[in-house]
């Protein structure tokens, strides 16, 4: 198979310097899907000093808001226009379904539309009033320079975006390092940037490793930003590399997020349904691969033995298979790796007490497939409830009084998601009121929405993606005051 030229710096695809490639796996059979080029320190090095020249000396942080906001808004429109052949490479290199790829894409234009809108219907500055006609004091904001951006595999093209689209709305040039896992959309949207106008060198991506690739972006003194979404091992590491340098540093990283449903909600039949539904959905959404996924069921105790045993029956009937094959609910895991950790967590939680509701299993064939998981009889103590697994593992734990459904979903470390499921209005309002995580449904799952703020408290991360304040993490605050009758003070009075 021919190598893939990803990389592309100062408008050029290329190789890497060093001529190594990578091999990208299709995780249904864990055949070759494509070779790309496997990057280095040097390339890291070309493309940031690309994306330093563009931004000191280009027109890009310049150019007049609404004609940044304009290659933005081409950008969606290409989106849409390749929506089919992105889904099915996002399908290919990720293992999701094809409608999934296609949701998210969609998603991916709806972010551009979004930071193109936001810029657009600015004012240039807040005016402070200084207590004095004599004065003029205004509040402006600058991009911050040049941005490394660092994507993860679980959602490579829509992780990319949450990133992109601000990073260039906000007038900053940017290096790219999308997972070494799963380049091949990433790359593909670089090439749609390049089409919709983006002068070249302001979008550099370069394909590689984290260690050098994104060790070395997240430590270079010419980079001003680093904004990295992924694991908390790796999120540490960024943190501690980018001290030295002093840049900003936004992480997003995972979760460990509950599902809580009270009695309630489960009053009804329909309600019932739901609740069981929804809670399918939050956990083995792309096989659980999801850093928001609902991974703890924090369940009434006087309901929970008839939801778990229809979750379970209905987590059995969930069909795995191809991403793009008609009719399949799940895909693969996203490498054997990724399958292996699944397991040992299902085997450390069996071996701790965990009751196996369902799953647990490997089905025959290739692929790195693991059926959906349902471990009842989890309590904190247990690895698989503290720990992210990033599988189709879902733990039950159970509840009696609504304080002690808040403090388990609050126990944990992480701090990204949760939902309150409640037929009771006001202790939804309560219930997420109380809830130590940036995004809480209630009597729902997983939606977000580009215009309100993503991101985790606690060990979930620093700052914010979408939202006003996605925007503002790629700016500088600047405080212009200019005296308009200046005169001598009179501090010294030699
Ligand atoms: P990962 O941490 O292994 O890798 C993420 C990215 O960081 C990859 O591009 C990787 O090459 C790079 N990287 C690895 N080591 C690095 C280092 N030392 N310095 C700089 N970069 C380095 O994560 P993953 O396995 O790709 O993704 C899964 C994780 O991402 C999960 O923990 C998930 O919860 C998290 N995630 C979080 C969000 C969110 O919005 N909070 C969204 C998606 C995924």
């Amino acid at each position: 198979m021919s190598e893939q030229t990803t990389i592309h710096i100062a408008g050029t695809w290329r190789s890497a310097i060093s001529g190594a490639t990578r091999e990208v796996f299709d995780p249904a059979d864990g055949t070759v899907l494509a070779v790309v080029a496997e990057g280095g320190t040097a390339d890291t090095d070309a493309a940031v000093s690309a994306a330093r020249s563009a931004f000191d000396g280009g027109e890009w942080p310049r150019t007049p808001v609404l004609e940044r906001a304009a290659v933005l808004r081409r950008t969606a429109v290409l989106l849409h226009r390749d929506c089919e052949r992105l889904a099915l490479l996002e399908s290919r290199d990720a293992g999701k379904t094809l409608e999934e790829g296609r949701v998210d894409v969609n998603c991916v234009a709806d972010a551009f539309l979004y930071f193109a809108d936001l810029v657009s219907g600015e004012s240039a500055g807040r005016v402070v009033d200084a207590g004095t006609p004599d004065v003029h004091s205004v509040v402006v904001h600058e991009p911050v320079g040049v941005c490394a951006l660092i994507t993860p595999w679980n959602y490579p093209l829509l992780q990319a975006s949450w990133k992109i689209a601000p990073a260039l709305a906000a007038g900053n040039t940017f290096v790219l390092k999308p997972s070494e896992i799963t380049p091949l959309s990433t790359a593909a949207l670089i090439g749609l940037l390049v089409e919709a106008g983006l002068p070249a060198g302001v979008a550099n991506l370069v394909t590689g490793p984290g260690d050098p690739v994104g060790a070395r972006l997240a430590a270079h003194p010419d980079v001003d930003l680093v904004s990295f979404t992924g694991g908390l091992t790796s999120g540490t590491k960024v943190m501690r590399a980018a001290a030295d340098s002093v840049k900003k540093v936004a992480l997003e990283l995972g979760g460990k997020n509950p599902n809580v449903v009270f009695a309630d909600a489960c009053a009804t039949e329909e309600g019932f349904d739901t609740a069981v539904d929804q809670a399918l959905n939050a956990a083995f959404m792309h096989s659980g691969q999801v850093c928001s996924a609902g991974s703890r069921l924090i369940v009434e105790e006087s309901v929970a033995e008839r939801f778990v045993a229809e979750l379970a029956r209905r987590a059995d009937r969930i069909r795995l298979g191809r991403g793009t094959d008609p009719g399949v609910e799940c895909g693969p895991l996203v490498s054997a790796a990724q399958r292996e950790r699944t397991e040992e967590y299902v085997a450390s939680a069996l071996a701790e007490g965990a009751v196996l509701r369902s799953g647990g299993v490997r089905p025959d064939g290739p692929g790195y497939f693991y059926r959906p998981t349902v471990l009842d009889r989890c309590h904190r103590g247990m690895r698989v409830v503290r720990e992210e697994v990033f599988g189709p593992v879902l733990t039950v734990e159970t509840f009696r009084t609504e304080a002690e459904a808040i403090a388990l979903a609050n126990d944990t470390e992480y701090g990204l998601a949760g939902a309150v499921w409640t037929s009771d209005a006001g202790r939804g309002r309560r219930v997420a009121g109380r809830l130590r995580h940036g995004t809480v449904w209630i009597n729902d799952f997983h939606p977000y929405l580009p215009q309100a703020e993503w991101g985790g408290f606690g060990k979930s991360g620093t700052g914010r993606e979408l939202g006003p304040s996605g925007l503002a993490e790629y700016r500088e605050t600047k405080h212009v005051y200019q005296n308009l009758a200046p005169r001598p003070v009179r501090w010294f009075a030699g």
